[in-house]
């Protein structure tokens, strides 16, 4: 026993002699730390029900995430789901907790300026929660931008465009209403891609809604379709051919597992894109392995962040997969965030679909984003690039001015 304690005391007399002599990194200033983060829920309306085979959405609910420096900086980011719970395991409710009770502790008083540092410092200590990990490093990133007068998209490498295309979502669930729409959105020349939310319905009547909208739009717009995993595999057999036929360029996840979207892959004239099955660089690495898609939708809170999702997107370009670029319906904040990595990407044969800020009925940015000529224009300015109008989101806060949901 005096043995073990004799040993135990000289484990610490080491300790305390490493600690005295070891040597310190030479910095040349002191670094800002992070002081504290805030997190509010904000519930926005959408300009009409959107439609998915998952859930429809009446409203979406962004979790803003602001991390506050000891330089006086705050970095925003943002958190959201589609449908609550309906499309995967986080809710922005969730993603809020996770933020206040885990992951403020791990970085408080940590050096601010080391994004990747402090965002390994997170992941050791919490396993999953992509959401909001996304939400926190966005966060972080644009703090860091702003203190060295730098885009999102120089930390990230150098942005190798400023403006990208935008897909529109037809999801009203009534074929005349979205055939308006489409022709609206060709008019304001502000979409000509457009996605198509199927599956709810029974599967002839969706080919049917589909190819009368390709027939009305003709070679003015491409018409592509998200199944949001509801077919099974015969399903998606049928389907993809007579998509086909019908002039539809892509198919989005229309079966659930990678198995048998491999198995689906190539056997019909039309592109097959994996989407929920892209979780981050592991399971696309998986998915490249079976080359089991023809396109990745690459979307930041799905892979876990702005790196995670350059990760996936390296993963692509090395087998020889295209990349699109994906929404989780963000709102603005996401929005850009996500377009400031996607504009640094080695590809994008498949353009994007951010636009989440347009589906909302409320401006919350003191300057409006730029969608124009069918594409949106990634900001130039520090960060982000952009600036939160404080008033709209103090009023549209839960529990803020408008109590938008009653807290009993
Ligand atoms: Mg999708």
């Amino acid at each position: 026993m005096q043995m073990v304690l004799d040993g135990l005391f000289l484990l610490s007399q080491d300790r305390g002699m490493n600690k005295r002599f070891a040597p310190t990194a030479p910095r040349t200033h002191i670094a800002p730390v992070v002081e504290r983060i805030e997190t509010v829920l904000v519930d926005l309306p959408t300009i009409r029900p959107h439609k998915l085979s998952v859930a429809t959405m009446d409203g979406q609910t962004l979790m803003l995430v602001k991390v506050h420096c000891s330089d006086g900086i705050v970095g925003i980011g943002e958190g959201t789901t589609i449908g609550g719970l309906a499309y995967g395991g986080e809710s922005p409710e969730g993603m809020k907790l996770a933020t206040d009770t885990y992951f403020e502790p791990v970085i408080m008083g940590q050096d601010a300026t080391r994004v990747q540092a402090l965002m390994a410092r997170i992941g050791k200590m919490v396993k999953e929660n992509r959401f909001a990990k996304n939400a926190v490093e966005t966060a972080l990133l644009d703090a860091h931008g702003k203190r060295l007068g730098l885009p999102v998209s120089e930390l990230l490498g150098g942005r190798r465009r400023d403006r990208l295309p935008v897909a529109w979502t037809l999801a009203s669930g009534d074929t005349g209403k979205d055939i308006a729409e489409a022709e609206r959105m060709l008019d304001l020349r502000r979409h000509r891609i457009f996605k198509l939310k199927i599956g709810a319905k029974r599967l002839k009547e969706d080919i049917a809604h589909v190819a009368a909208i390709k027939r009305a739009l003709g070679e003015r717009g491409a018409v592509r379709v998200d199944v949001n995993m509801a077919w099974s595999e015969t399903e998606a057999a049928y389907g993809m051919a007579a998509l086909a036929d019908a002039g539809c360029e892509l198919v989005e996840q229309p079966v659930n597992s990678p198995a048998a979207l491999a198995r689906l892959v190539r056997r019909f004239p039309v592109a097959l894109m994996a989407d929920e099955a892209l979780t981050g660089p592991e399971s696309a690495f998986e998915i490249a392995k079976i080359a089991g898609a023809d396109v990745f939708a690459v979307k930041i809170e799905q892979s876990g962040g702005l790196y995670n999702a350059q990760r996936v997107a390296a993963i692509a370009d090395a087998a020889g997969i295209g990349l699109y670029g994906g929404t989780m319906l963000e709102g603005a904040v996401g929005t850009i965030a996500s377009a400031q990595v996607f504009s640094t990407f080695a590809n994008l044969q498949w353009g994007t679909e951010l636009f989440g800020p347009l589906l909302l009925t409320e401006e919350i940015l003191a300057r409006p984003l730029d969608y124009s000529d069918f594409e949106l224009t990634v900001p130039a300015g520090p960060g982000l690039g952009i600036e939160l109008d404080e008033e709209r989101i103090a009023f549209f806060a839960r529990n803020g001015l408008r109590k938008t949901i009653s807290a009993g």
